[in-house]
């Protein structure tokens, strides 16, 4: 009897991982396949809950259409979203099933978080998944989601959903290890930043000089939800997303990549 209060008095951990575009469609169903071993593990090793927020919809539906070279208008931008999300998650899916986990998409609007009961709606049904130890995978809903209606980028939309779901931490998955003081394609010796206790404009001013473009993000765009999430008290970390290790490496507390708020180190 006391060993199950104990169990389930135990301060649950949750996290926001989010995956940009390019990882996505470069990383393929192997890339998948690590990040969910790594979600299994992070629940099973560190009682961590991870609410998964993916982009590469339109990206991948363009690599499988035509309208490769010029999406411009927002209705064929809306169309690829729609052919991508299924073909997102049928990646996702295999990636589930060779880790014997089972996820979820939802897919949302700005709306569906401003309005307090549709907000109310989506925090218990996000709940109601990770207690029933399913993955939700997250996704602007790009199909109906109209310019004044967008999160504008995938950054922003998981650092809301992390304020709203009070969670512990978000991670932004790169395609570089951090935020560096220049741009590491350009200057190999470009110090990495490990830690940032408080963003100012120095680390925008480093994030612009880091052209690090994926999907609609960027630097600049993960370094503003980064500021967003920690009014909330919520750590972000930037790290490379194709490492196999990356994530299950913070949650034992090793210094990867860019921390930005907590305390330096801290797991
Ligand atoms: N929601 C978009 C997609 O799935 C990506 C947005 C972003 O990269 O920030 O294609």
């Amino acid at each position: 009897m006391k060993k199950s209060n104990a169990k389930s008095n135990m301060k649950k951990r949750r996290w926001v991982v989010k995956a940009g575009s390019r990882m996505v469609c470069e990383g393929g169903p192997l890339l998948l396949r690590t990040w969910m071993h790594q979600v299994r593990d992070l629940g099973k090793k560190h009682q961590i809950e991870v609410i998964w927020v993916t982009s590469g919809a339109i990206a991948l539906a363009a690599l499988r259409t035509d309208f490769k070279k010029s999406i411009k208008t927002l209705p064929e931008k809306q169309a690829l979203s729609a052919i991508g999300q299924p073909l997102i998650m049928d990646q996702y899916n295999l990636a589930l099933q060779a880790t014997s986990l089972l996820g979820a998409q939802v897919l949302l609007t700005a709306g569906d978080m401003e309005d307090p009961s549709r907000r109310r709606n989506l925090q218990n049904t996000l709940n109601q998944l990770l207690k029933m130890k399913i993955v939700p995978i997250l996704n602007e809903n790009d199909a109906v989601a109209t310019e004044e209606i967008k999160f504008g980028d995938n950054d922003s939309l998981a650092s809301k959903v992390a304020i709203m779901m009070r969670a512990e931490r978000l991670i932004l998955l790169t395609d570089v290890e951090g935020l560096y003081e220049d741009d590491p394609k350009k200057n190999a010796q470009a110090p990495l930043i490990h830690f940032v206790a408080k963003l100012e404009t120095k680390e925008m001013k480093f994030a612009k000089r880091s052209k690090s473009k994926q999907g609609t993000g960027g630097m600049i765009s993960k370094l503003r939800a980064a500021d967003q999430a920690l009014k909330h008290n919520i750590i972000t970390h930037l790290i490379r997303g194709d490492h196999p290790h990356n994530l299950l490496g913070i949650a034992s507390g090793e210094s990867i990549g860019t921390q930005i708020g907590g305390q330096p180190h801290e797991g």
